[in-house]
Parts: structure tokens; sequence; C-alpha cells
């Protein structure tokens, strides 16, 4: 059963339609503009007490729609009439958090007045200094590091913020990215309330979690019940590591995925399997953070847009590619961390579509991939000859 039987939800409230949460007309308008229809489970257990002033500490798998949780709240929150930076997002990569400030900018599109600012590397700093000189900027979406340079340098202040959000709040408050979030925390009024959320959350990190929220609501998935639904979990076996291409091509062939994402275990190897791709005359393209940030937008782009079908990785992406079309994961190689596992699976079969992930194993990959298993509670089968008639994708 779950880790931290110790945590009960204390959220058991829900809010079926998006109507009855009382959103600002313009907010609602916005937020059916963008195509959704009905809430997600965390949207309707995790918005009302976001926008009630309560701390939150969400965790809920992925794909399931934990973005528009904070960001139809924060929406709902911010008061376009009082001049300050009431709301700040963190995410933990760049591309993250440009995709978050993509989605609350298009459902705050009828929302008049509203300023959303992007804070991510790779912008000049002059540009931000002069958007906020211009006018204020209710909503800032950012990347720590960036946004803590920013905060000491007294470019933005956040001394009126009202809400503070973590998303992948486990990898926020672990090591690489700590020292920055307690740093930016220590800015803030000791009355903001601070919002975390997540897919997975380890024990170390509640603890955590314990000395920066508030008598929080909580909401969470135990780890057993995070595999996806609509996704189907295989694994092949190659005799050695060279044959690992010739079996990936082979899988590409018979399961013709809408779009594909390829975990490799090192930089080194997705730019070098990436050609290889390609000279199969399969369009695809990569991201990995030893890129320069125009090549990774580029890439993201052409992925998202379609135009590449595969995309070839490393863990450093597992968390933040939200495509669709995505039918299909492959682990070239086993994660390094059985963590990874469960955000590498769930960039496909998004919310609730359907979708494959297939582990390429050789002999010595045995053990982990049984540490993966016994880690989720999950069984990974041998993936059958029969396998497309058994998986009717759409
Ligand atoms: P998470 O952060 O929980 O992994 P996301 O917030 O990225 O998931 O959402 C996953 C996908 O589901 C996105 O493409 C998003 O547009 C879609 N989605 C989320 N909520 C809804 C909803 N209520 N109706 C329709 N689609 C939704
Ligand atoms: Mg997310």
């Amino acid at each position: 059963m779950g880790w931290d039987k110790e945590i009960e939800e204390t959220s058991r409230e829900l809010c079926k339609t998006f109507e009855e949460m009382h959103l600002k007309d313009e907010l609602l308008r916005g937020v059916y503009s963008y195509g959704f229809e009905t809430p997600s489970l965390i949207q309707q257990k995790g918005i009302l007490p976001i926008v009630r002033g309560r701390d939150l500490l969400a965790q809920a798998q992925s794909g399931t729609g934990k973005t528009a949780t904070f960001s139809i709240a924060c929406l709902q929150k911010v008061d376009p009439s009082y001049r300050f930076t009431q709301a700040l997002i963190l995410s933990p990569t760049r591309e993250l958090a440009m995709q978050s400030h993509n989605v609350i900018s298009k459902m705050a599109k009828f929302l008049k007045g509203l300023n959303i600012l992007r804070v991510v590397s790779g912008e000049a700093i002059s540009e931000t200094a002069r958007k906020v000189a211009e006018a204020p900027q209710h909503i800032i979406v950012g990347t720590p590091g960036r946004v803590a340079h920013l905060i000491r340098s007294e470019i933005i202040d956040v001394s009126h913020l009202r809400i503070f959000v973590l998303d992948e709040a486990d990898e926020m408050l672990s090591q690489g990215f700590k020292d920055q979030v307690v740093e930016i925390n220590s800015n803030l009024p000791k009355n903001a309330q601070t919002v975390l959320l997540s897919a997975t959350m380890p024990q170390e990190i509640i603890e955590i979690t314990r000395q920066i929220l508030n008598d929080p609501v909580q909401i969470l998935v135990p780890r057993d019940e995070l595999t996806l639904d609509g996704l189907r979990q295989f694994y092949v076996v190659v005799e050695k590591e060279e044959y690992k291409k010739e079996a990936l091509f082979d899988l590409y062939d018979l399961i013709q995925p809408a779009q594909c994402v390829i975990f490799c275990k090192s930089r080194w190897k997705v730019n070098y399997f990436t050609k290889d791709i390609r000279r199969r005359g399969i369009n695809a393209c990569s991201i990995h953070k030893g890129m320069n940030y125009e090549d990774r937008d580029h890439n993201m782009q052409d992925f998202r847009d379609g135009k590449n079908r595969v995309l070839v990785t490393t863990d450093e992406f597992a968390r933040c590619i939200d495509v669709q079309q995505i039918s299909l994961v492959v682990n070239y190689d086993l994660p390094m961390e059985k963590e990874s596992y469960i955000y590498r699976i769930g960039r496909s079969a998004r919310f609730g579509k359907k979708g494959i992930a297939i582990n390429l194993v050789t002999e010595e990959d045995g053990q982990m991939l049984k540490d993966i298993q016994e880690f989720y509670g999950i069984k990974i089968e041998e993936m059958p000859p029969s396998i497309k008639e058994l998986l009717q994708l759409k």
C-alpha cells in the first residue's frame, strides 16, 4: 500500500464542474476557450482549497492536470487592480516554466489588465527589468535560479506575494534547488500561502514540506496507484547492448506510434542515436541540457507541432514534455533512479489517452527492472508477438 499511511487525504470535497467553483466569468470563459469542459479529479479537489487561501500539498499522477489546478486557482485569486506581484510559480526547468506560462496566459485571455511574466534563463534580464518597470506583473512564472537572482538584484519585488507555487515540488525541494527555493521563500511575506504539487513525494521530502506548509490540505495518491490506467508496459530482452538499435527500429515499424519519446542515459548517446534514427529516414530531434537554448526551444517546438515524430532525450526532461500525441515511450536505457521511471512513462497516456511504454533490456538490466516493479508494485510483462492487435492504439 501507500508509503505514507500517516497522511490522510484531507480534501474530500469535490467540485464536479468548473461552474461550481464560482470562478470569475472571464476566467471561466478562458478555461472553456482553452478547451477544457470538465475538471479532472485533481482539479475538482485542489482548486477550491487554494482559492480559499489554504496551503496545499497535492500529489497526483502524471498527466492528470496539475498545471491547470494551480493556474486556475492563481488566476482566480490575483487581483489586477492591486499593482503588485501576487503569485509566483516555480518549475525546475525552463521548458516546464515556459509551458506553464503558456497555459496560464491562454486561460487569462479574457482577464483584463492582468500581466503574467515569464522569468527563465536565456531571456535578457534587461528585458525583464523593462517589463517590470512598465507595468505591474501580477503573476510570475519562472525557474528558481533566475527568480532568486532577480529578487537579489531587486528587479522583482515579492514582498506583497500571496501565493507561492512549487510545481514538481519534490524536485524543487531536493538538493539541486532547495537552497534557491529556501532563499526565495525567505523573501516572501509570512502570510503568503504555499502550494506544492508533484506526481511523487518521497518521505524525506514530506518531512521538509512540514517545515514550509502551514496546516495544509493534503491530496495524496499512494505510490502503487501511481501508474497510469491507459498505459501498457512491456520489456523486450536483447542479447547485447548493440542489438537495441535494431530492436527499436523493429518496434517502431510495428507500432507506428503517432509520436514517440526515447530515453537514453547520457547526452552523448542522445546526440549519436538521434543521428542514427535520422539516417533511417525517420524525422527525429533531441533535447538535453547540453544544448543551447535556441536549439532546445526549436526542437521542442518542432516536436510539439508534430514536424518531428520522435524525440530523443535524457532524464533531465522526464518531467516536462506534455504532448498528447505521444503514444509510445521507449526506455532505450533504463533510468538510473527508480523515481524517474514513472515520469518517463507518463509522457505517454496523458489525460486518459492510451499509450505503451517499452523497456529495452539486456541481462544486466534484470535487477533494475525488478527493482522498478517492486518499487511501484507493478508487473512489467515481456512484450508478446501479438503486440499490435493487443494494443489497438488510437
Ligand atoms: P500534470 O502536470 O498533472 O502531469 P498537465 O497539467 O500537464 O498534467 O496536464 C496533462 C494534459 O491534460 C495537458 O495536455 C492538459 O491540457 C490536459 N488537461 C488537463 N486538465 C484537463 C481538463 N480538465 N480537460 C481536458 N484536458 C485537460
Ligand atoms: Mg505537471
